[in-house]
């Protein structure tokens, strides 16, 4: 379900090259990951986030659950 819908996403929208390597093979995680200014405060401050990862030169990109409603 995630899945599907970032992928659809990256397919539709965010479907540019990496801006590394130029490469298109994006692969899409199947797990959220969240970014917190303050560890000890992840629960209230964290942000979830999708990674996304080109898969020829490891850069990862990440898109925001909450913007994309997943
Ligand atoms: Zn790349």
């Amino acid at each position: 379900m995630q899945r599907d819908k970032i992928s659809e996403h990256v397919e539709a929208v965010a479907n540019r090259p990496c801006q590394m390597c130029g490469s298109t093979a994006w692969q899409v995680d199947d797990r959220f990951s969240y970014l917190s200014e303050d560890p000890v405060e992840m629960g209230r401050f964290a942000m979830r986030v999708i990674p996304v990862g080109c898969s020829t030169c490891g850069r990862v990109v990440l898109f925001s659950a909450r913007f994309l409603e997943i």
